[in-house]
């Protein structure tokens, strides 16, 4: 689909005009309506983001020694998170361009960890519960290796035996999800970590939606079950700054419990015109921006920041837990974080869906169990009860008859 450039430049006044104009058709993320894509942590947040991220925007995370300020900022990053993650002082990790970049970089180095330290005879093999993101697919048809989904058990966490049983010499990595997204549970760790121990395969914790969220509901008083380095075979860890770490998009961070480990994921190429470039991460410029707003957004909350937005998320999520179950609808396993996923014994949940979408609510679905599925912001714990009132009409709606369901839904 061509387009054809303007001859001409416009003014910048008149193309800001149009482009807030384009986005009226958007979901309405900012009145809270919106509980996938967007993590809303209030207008100061988005504000920090904001500034933070433009002080740096042309400045690029590929040259450490031409930018010593993100590489410092990066390493203080990566520090906070490893700390929070119960990494030790071998821990390392770096500042990746999104979840996708940090599984894909992720699953390199357990490749490349087990070609140089066993024997593949077989196409490689990666060992996940059916609930875990499709960024392990998409890393996997990059490498050439196979996904083993195995079905996840009656409590929709990973079935530990069943993924016991599809291990073989050619596994290369062994995943479990804190939480999974379409669930939103913590799969159990630590029973993973003493499977992964057994077998000698590297555990690799997805914690992309949860990494930086869990360690504050846990300091919040919540009993979180152990699911970051403190299981001592969790090889590495992928967390998205720019989901519940209220960072700018464009930001994760992957870890490794230590640097020899790290290493296998390093891109190290000197045999091309342009001299020696090392590349730890998929990208290869990479924007200062994301890196300076996380720095920012990490310092402007501290613990205390965290701890308070998080409560706001998790009061959020209990008040519709409360709300959907007086509505007839089961709540998937016991939530503990920012996702809930609800099905409708008797009402169809994807023609309710549809109802909710008329009403202004962009929201996502689960297909097994058929469930209705949010992932809350801070913001959420002021509209729940619109939410809930809106969920009410749109199920006697249903009810009466008087619609028809949605066939396909967006996942993020
Ligand atoms: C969001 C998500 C990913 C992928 O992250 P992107 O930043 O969208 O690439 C991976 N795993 C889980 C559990 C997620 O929620």
């Amino acid at each position: 689909m061509l387009k054809k450039m303007p001859e001409k430049g416009s003014d910048w006044t008149d193309l800001k005009g149009e482009m807030i104009e384009r986005g009226s058709g958007d979901a309405k993320w900012r009145e809270g309506k919106t509980a996938v894509y967007v993590f809303n942590a209030g207008e100061d947040v988005a504000q920090v983001q904001k500034e933070a991220y433009t002080m740096y925007m042309s400045e690029n995370g590929l040259g450490p020694l031409a930018f010593p300020s993100l590489k410092q900022m990066e390493d203080e990053v990566v520090g906070m998170g490893l700390a929070l993650l119960n990494g030790n002082d071998q821990s390392t990790g770096t500042i990746t361009s999104g979840g996708t970049d940090s599984i894909t970089m992720a699953v390199k180095a357990a490749r490349d960890f087990a070609f140089a330290n066993k024997t593949i005879a077989d196409q490689p093999n990666i060992v996940a519960p059916w609930s875990v993101h499709p960024a392990f697919d998409k890393a996997a048809k990059m490498m050439s290796l196979e996904v083993r989904r195995i079905p996840v058990a009656d409590n929709l966490l990973a079935d530990v035996n069943a993924m016991s049983e599809a291990i073989d010499g050619s596994t290369i990595m062994l995943v479990g999800s804190a939480p999974s997204f379409p669930y939103g549970l913590i799969d159990p760790i630590e029973e993973l970590g003493a499977l992964a121990k057994q077998k000698d395969v590297w555990l690799h914790v997805d914690a992309c939606v949860g990494g930086y969220i869990a360690p504050f509901v846990r300091m919040n008083g919540v009993d979180i079950p152990p699911f970051d380095f403190e299981v001592d075979s969790v090889k590495s860890i992928s967390a998205d700054l720019h989901k519940y770490g209220y960072c700018a998009k464009g930001a994760s961070t992957v870890f490794f419990r230590d640097e020899e480990l790290y290493q296998y994921m390093i891109f190290d190429c000197d045999n091309w015109p342009g001299g020696r470039m090392i590349t730890p991460t998929l990208a290869g410029t990479r924007p200062g921006g994301a890196i300076s707003a996380a720095w920012a957004v990490m310092n402007y909350l501290g613990v205390e920041g965290y701890c308070s937005k998080h409560k706001q998320v998790t009061d959020a999520r209990q008040a519709v837990e409360t709300g959907v179950k007086q509505l007839g609808f089961d709540v998937l396993g016991s939530p503990q974080l920012g996702i809930i996923a609800f099905s409708h014994r008797h009402v169809n949940v994807f023609a309710i869906y549809k109802q909710m979408y008329k009403k202004g609510w962009f929201t996502s679905l689960t297909t097994e169990p058929k469930a209705l599925h949010l992932m809350l912001s801070p913001i959420h714990k002021e509209v729940t009860s619109t939410y809930l009132d809106d969920l009410k009409a749109s199920i006697e709606i249903v009810r009466a008859g008087n619609s028809d369901s949605v066939k396909e839904a967006r996942y993020s």
